[in-house]
């Protein structure tokens, strides 16, 4: 940790702090508990929320936005991963409930505009923000940030990345390399993340989905082939995606909420 409280960081900082800003936009990380192929921590998404969430706001409030990063969710929706172990599951209606509630303490507090940033595919958040449209005076925007560098995903990684795939440990190797599990050659001790096909072409075409059976799409749980990720593809990869959120964040941060808002 670095030595003085990050003042956008609200698990840092204290009533002291907090006493003397004014805030505008809250960010909410959410992630989940659940196994990530062989080699990367079950907390992998909450630590993914938290350093995106670090970063974008670190880099919105050095250029003069006032955003306050909150406390990462550290579970998510994981009914589909029950054949793995302790992979814990909070059901998508506990998890908007919980979303509900921090959206109204941050509208009590006089926060108005909310990032859901969720790093997490079993979270699903579109419906929640069409529940409480209109029923809140908070402005919701819904960020899976793992969708934002699409565009861009190929100048870095080479291999598609559904879960604890490429770009996933790549981050993990750039962020958090203490918790990467390597064979004493240096290579992880990952399986190569394949997935298998249902017997279904409509399914497979995704003309029509499911809610995946994890165990049965997968050998160990990853889908997507890590073995070709390293630290500077994923620091790569975070000085794509950090400009184009802490952007977006400037100006909300600044927008007025005008009638027309957000047009
Ligand atoms: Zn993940």
């Amino acid at each position: 940790m670095e030595s003085a409280p990050r003042p956008w960081k609200l698990a840092e900082i204290n009533y002291g702090l907090v006493k003397q800003q004014r805030y505008e936009v809250a960010v909410l990380p959410l992630g989940a508990t659940e196994p990530h192929n062989l080699h990367l921590p079950y907390a992998t998404d909450a630590l993914e929320g938290d350093l995106i969430g670090e970063k974008i706001c670190a880099a919105a409030w050095q250029q003069g936005a006032k955003v306050v990063l909150l406390p990462t969710v550290p579970y998510g929706t994981q009914t589909n991963q029950q054949g793995f172990p302790l992979a814990m599951n909070v059901n998508p209606s506990t998890l908007a409930a919980l979303v509900t509630d921090l959206v109204q303490s941050l509208v009590h507090h006089g926060i108005l505009k909310i990032v859901l940033l969720n790093s997490h595919g079993g979270n699903d958040f579109k419906a929640l923000l069409r529940e409480l449209y209109g029923r809140t005076p908070a402005k919701l925007f819904l960020c899976n940030w793992y969708q934002v560098c699409r565009d861009v995903y190929g100048q870095v990684f080479q291999q598609p990345d559904d879960h604890a795939g490429e770009m996933e440990t790549s981050l993990g190797l750039a962020c958090f390399p203490e918790l990467v599990a390597r064979r004493e050659d240096g290579s992880l001790t990952a399986d190569e993340g394949r997935t298998a096909a249902t017997r279904f072409e409509a399914v497979n075409r995704g003309w029509v989905s499911i809610t995946r059976p994890w165990h049965l799409l997968t050998t160990n749980s990853g889908a997507g082939n890590p073995h070709a990720a390293t630290a500077e593809k994923g620091a790569r990869f975070l000085d794509l995606l950090v400009p184009r959120l802490a952007t977006f964040l400037v100006e909300l941060s600044a927008a007025p909420l005008d009638e027309r808002f957000p047009y």
